[in-house]
């Protein structure tokens, strides 16, 4: 089902990235990390889009749930088409958008977790960490990877969590930039921060070659793949 939409706020997040407030009529119900679909003909918007018919593409609610807004946090991609119709919007301007869904939610808040990250795959682990802060007993180690310090999603609040919370612990790693800090590919630290990899619940989003890899690094480090919780996206645009 789809339903109107009004985008009451546009901040940007990083020089690629803008957070939309989207406001609805009725209150939004969806389990953290799932995501909407926004959609629209892109004739009527002006966009070109190699599909015909209207656009469809999902993007997750990053706050909690049970309020008539959600926020997502859109990426535009210079040849992308609804990432490039979003970041065309503004203030007041109303988007069709479609119900909540996904199966990247918290499973056990009992559970020691680990949050593996990329880019906007950032987007579902940032609700379902918010949850988890609120609801779990356990270890959270949060890893997140990202080209450089300015292309950093949601860091002042990591670290406000991380310094509030004696259980929380966040590792940024940096691809494309030197800094005091890990980098190279993110997955590859969680041995150096977690002592009993095999024993925990990992989530991991990213684009779909980072989630194989990861996949198989916690396959070498003795994760049982059940124990893996996983979304791969932006499929056939794969970037190291
Ligand atoms: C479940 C799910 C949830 C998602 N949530 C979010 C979210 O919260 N925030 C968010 O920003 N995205 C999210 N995405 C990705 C999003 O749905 C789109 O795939 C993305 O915005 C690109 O769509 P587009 O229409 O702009 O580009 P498309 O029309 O799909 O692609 C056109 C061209 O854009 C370029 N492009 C697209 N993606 C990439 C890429 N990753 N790297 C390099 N070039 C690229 C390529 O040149 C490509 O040929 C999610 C995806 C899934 C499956």
């Amino acid at each position: 089902m789809s339903f109107e939409a009004t985008i009451t706020s546009i901040h940007e997040m990083t020089p690629d990235v803008k957070q939309f407030v989207v406001r609805a009529d009725e209150q939004f119900e969806y389990e953290p990390g799932q995501h909407t679909t926004v959609r629209f003909d892109p004739e009527e918007a002006g966009i070109d889009a190699e599909e015909d018919g209207p656009v469809i593409r999902p993007y997750t609610a990053t706050n909690l749930p049970g309020t008539e807004a959600i926020t997502l946090a859109i990426k535009r991609y210079e040849e992308g088409t609804a990432s490039v119709y979003m970041h065309e919007r503004s203030t007041d301007d109303t988007i069709t958008l479609g119900d909540l869904e996904g199966n990247l939610t918290l499973r056990d808040p009992e559970e020691d977790v680990v949050f593996v990250s990329t880019g906007t795959g950032i987007t579902p682990m940032i609700p379902i960490l918010r949850q988890y802060a609120r609801e779990g007993t356990g270890e959270v180690h949060f890893f997140y990877g990202e080209k450089t310090q300015e292309d950093l999603m949601y860091r002042e609040t990591l670290d406000t969590l991380d310094a509030q919370n004696p259980n929380l612990s966040v590792v940024y790693s940096l691809s494309e930039e030197e800094w005091d800090g890990p980098t190279g590919h993110v997955q590859e630290h969680i041995e150096e921060y977690v002592d009993d990899p095999e024993s925990r619940r990992y989530y991991t989003c990213g684009v779909p070659q980072m989630v194989v890899d990861t996949k198989e690094h916690l396959d070498e480090l003795g994760v049982p793949d059940e124990q893996i919780v996983s979304e791969g996206w932006e499929e056939g645009a794969i970037e190291d």
